[in-house]
């Protein structure tokens, strides 16, 4: 059976450079929500457009919307083959529990990516994206704590979730995350 991962963290913390490298070690498929809507947003398809200007706010993209996206996506053969670590998703209440109607049993581990805020503000102004200015730096934050952070209690109560010391070296980050990803790997 394909592993089910999910990486949660901050915007910041280094999830999205991590989980590219879990997915190229594992062979497991690397699925950010993120990625897919700046491709749509450069390729000014509808959902680029509908998108575009929430992103620049660093406000969410509605969950009927990334949910339909996720759902699509999890179908796609090389998915169902190789198993998946998402990235950026869930990011509500709402979108986690589409996930589990659409995985089931079939999502072994959320890994939590822990940077503390003062840490990871610096990381991001330091790494000048478009959708990188104080403001929407301040107001992703606020969100992760309001809307992400209780999702870290919905994964520890279904018994998945494991946190890990997102503070070092990318190697030594990367390190930690195979260590415990080694754990639930059938
Ligand atoms: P990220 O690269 O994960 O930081 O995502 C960049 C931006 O895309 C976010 O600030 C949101 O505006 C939007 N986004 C990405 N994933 C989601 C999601 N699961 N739900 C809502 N909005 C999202």
């Amino acid at each position: 059976m394909p592993v089910g991962l999910v990486i949660l963290g901050r915007q910041g913390s280094g999830k999205g450079t991590q989980a590219a490298r879990i997915a190229d070690a594992r062979g497991v498929v690397h699925i950010s929500t993120g990625d897919m809507l700046r491709a749509a947003v450069t390729a000014g398809t509808e959902l680029g457009l509908a998108a575009k200007e929430i992103m620049d706010a660093g406000g969410l993209v509605s969950d009927d919307i990334m949910n339909g996206i996720v759902e699509e996506r999890l179908q796609e053969p090389d998915v169902v083959a190789g198993g998946f670590l998402l990235d950026g998703y869930p990011r509500t209440p709402g979108q986690a529990d589409a996930l589990a109607e659409a995985v089931g049993d079939q999502l072994d581990l959320a890994i939590n990516l822990d940077v503390p805020v003062a840490e990871v503000t610096a990381r991001m102004m330091a790494r000048g994206r478009e959708d990188d200015t104080p403001d929407s730096i301040a107001r992703r934050l606020e969100l992760y704590e309001a809307e992400t952070a209780p999702l870290i209690a919905w994964f520890e109560d279904r018994g998945i979730l494991a946190v890990v010391d997102g503070i070092g070296t990318e190697d030594e980050v990367f390190a930690r995350l195979q260590g415990l990803i080694e754990t639930v790997a059938r």
